[in-house]
C-alpha cells in the first residue's frame, strides 16, 4: 500500500568546526556567499520537489543549521510553506549549536515557526569538550537553554554523550543531573560510535583514545536509564527519552519506516518505495541545482522489494519502546510478521530478547534494548 509522505527532512552541511568523532556530511570553512549559494539551491529543489503534499512534520538537521543566518532558515520556511501544505500544528525542528544561541536570533526563529530546538550538548563538562573538540563550554549550554525559553521554545531537546574519551562514569552522572534539573522535557542520550574514517578512529588506532573501559560505559547507559525514569522521563525509543508530550514526532516517521522528503546536499528521501540520496557535497550540490534547466541533484536511487521493506520496518519498529503494531503490519504489506518470521521471533523470544503484547511485537526492557542492534539484524 503507497503512503504519502507527511515528513520533510532538510539538510544544512556547514558546521563552524568538524568534530572529531563526527561522520555527517557536514563541512567547515564555506563562506557566506557560498552559504547562500547554498540556501538559493534548496530553495530550487524545494520548488521543483513541492507537490502541495500535506505536511506534518519538518526536521532542519546537519551539519549545524543555526551556522545559517536566521533569514536564510526562515526564507527556507517560507519557500516549503509555498509548496507544500504545512499543517498549522506542524512540529517544526532545527538542531543548534549552543553557541550560536543568541536570543535575537532565537527569537527570530520562534517567529519564522519553529517549534521546536535540539541542542547539541554532549557533555556540560568543558574539560569533555574540549577533548571532543566542541567549541561551546557547559555554562554556553546552559545560557543557551535559558535564551531558548526565554525567546519561547517550551520544546527543548538536548544531545548528550557517554562514553567519550576521558569520561567517567561521575561526569557522565553530572551532566545528566543538570540535564534534569534544568527540566529539559527531551534527552537523546548516545553512546560514542567510533566510525571508520574519522580522526578519532585514527587516533584510536594509534592507541591515542582514552575511551572508558566497556564496563563503564554499560554503567553510564544503566545511569541514563535509572535517572531519567527517576525524573518522569519515558524511554520512547532506545535512545530518547520524553516527558508525555514531548516524544519527537518527526522521528516516529523513520522508526514506522514511513515516506518522507530529503532535501538539501546528501539527504536522503523516501518515497514511492524508493530511497533517493542527494549529492553530497555542498558545491557539486549547488553546481547541479542551479546550473542548467533540469535539476540534477540526484546521486543514487534505490528501489525496495517489498522483502526488504518489510525487514526495514520490522528493524526500525523495534528501535521504539512500544514495539511493532502487528495488525498495522499485516494491513501496510498484506503479511503477517508473525507468520513470516515465526522462527526467527521465537528464538529471539526464547533468548529473552523479544516479548508479544496483544497487540504489539516489541523488544524486552532492558534485556532486548540493551542487545537491540543483534536482535534486529536477524529481520534483514
Ligand atoms: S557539530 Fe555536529 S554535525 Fe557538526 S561536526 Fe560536530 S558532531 Fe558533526
Amino acid at each position: 500500500m503507497s503512503q504519502s509522505a507527511t515528513a520533510i527532512y532538510v539538510h544544512i552541511p556547514f558546521c563552524s568546526r568538524k568534530c572529531g568523532y563526527c561522520d555527517f556530511n557536514t563541512y567547515s570553512g564555506y563562506k557566506d556567499g557560498t552559504k547562500a549559494r547554498y540556501v538559493e539551491a534548496l530553495c530550487r529543489e524545494i520548488e521543483a520537489a513541492g507537490d502541495g503534499s500535506q505536511i506534518q512534520t519538518i526536521f532542519f538537521g546537519g551539519g549545524t543549521p543555526t551556522n545559517l543566518a536566521a533569514s536564510e532558515l526562515t526564507r527556507i520556511l517560507t519557500t516549503l510553506r509555498s509548496h507544500f501544505l504545512i499543517a498549522a500544528d506542524a512540529e517544526i525542528s532545527l538542531e543548534a549549536n549552543p553557541s550560536d544561541a543568541d536570543r535575537g536570533y532565537l527569537e527570530a526563529l520562534r517567529q519564522a515557526g519553529f517549534t521546536r530546538i535540539s541542542f547539541g550538548v554532549q557533555t556540560f563538562n568543558d574539560r569533555l569538550l574540549k577533548l571532543i573538540d566542541r567549541e561551546h563550554s557547559g555554562e554556553a549550554a546552559r545560557r543557551a537553554i535559558e535564551q531558548a525559553r526565554a525567546a519561547g521554545f517550551d520544546n527543548v531537546s538536548l544531545d548528550l554523550m557517554f562514553g567519550l574519551p576521558r569520561q567517567t562514569v561521575g561526569d557522565f552522572e553530572r551532566t545528566l543531573d543538570t540535564a534534569l534539573a534544568l527540566e529539559i522535557p527531551h534527552l537523546s542520550i548516545y553512546g560514542l560510535i567510533v566510525e571508520e574514517g574519522t580522526p578519532f578512529f585514527a587516533r584510536r588506532e594509534r592507541g591515542k583514545l582514552p575511551l572508558p573501559p566497556e564496563s563503564a560505559e554499560a554503567t553510564m547507559f544503566g545511569k541514563a536509564l535509572e535517572k531519567t525514569r527517576e525524573a518522569g522521563l519515558t524511554r520512547y525509543e532506545i535512545s530518547n527519552y520524553a516527558r508525555s508530550g514531548y516524544a519527537c514526532r518527526h522521528n516516529r516517521v523513520y522508526w514506522r519506516n514511513e515516506p518522507y522528503f530529503g532535501l538539501g546536499a546528501g539527504a536522503t528521501g523516501y518515497l514511492n518505495g524508493a530511497r533517493r540520496v542527494n549529492i553530497r557535497r555542498p558545491s557539486e550540490y549547488i553546481e547541479a541545482a542551479l546550473v542548467g534547466k533540469e535539476l540534477a541533484i540526484t546521486q543514487e536511487t534505490e528501489i525496495l522489494t517489498q522483502e526488504e521493506t518489510m525487514g526495514e520496518t520490522m528493524m526500525l519498529g523495534l528501535r521504539l519502546a512500544e514495539g511493532i503494531a502487528l495488525d498495522d503490519f499485516a494491513e501496510r504489506f498484506g503479511v503477517r510478521a508473525e507468520a513470516h518470521w515465526a522462527q526467527t521471533i521465537a528464538t529471539l523470544t526464547t533468548q529473552g530478547l523479544l516479548e508479544r503484547t496483544p497487540t504489539h511485537l516489541r523488544l524486552t526492557d532492558p534485556k532486548g534494548l540493551f542487545l537491540a542492534s543483534e536482535a534486529m539484524a536477524k529481520f534483514i
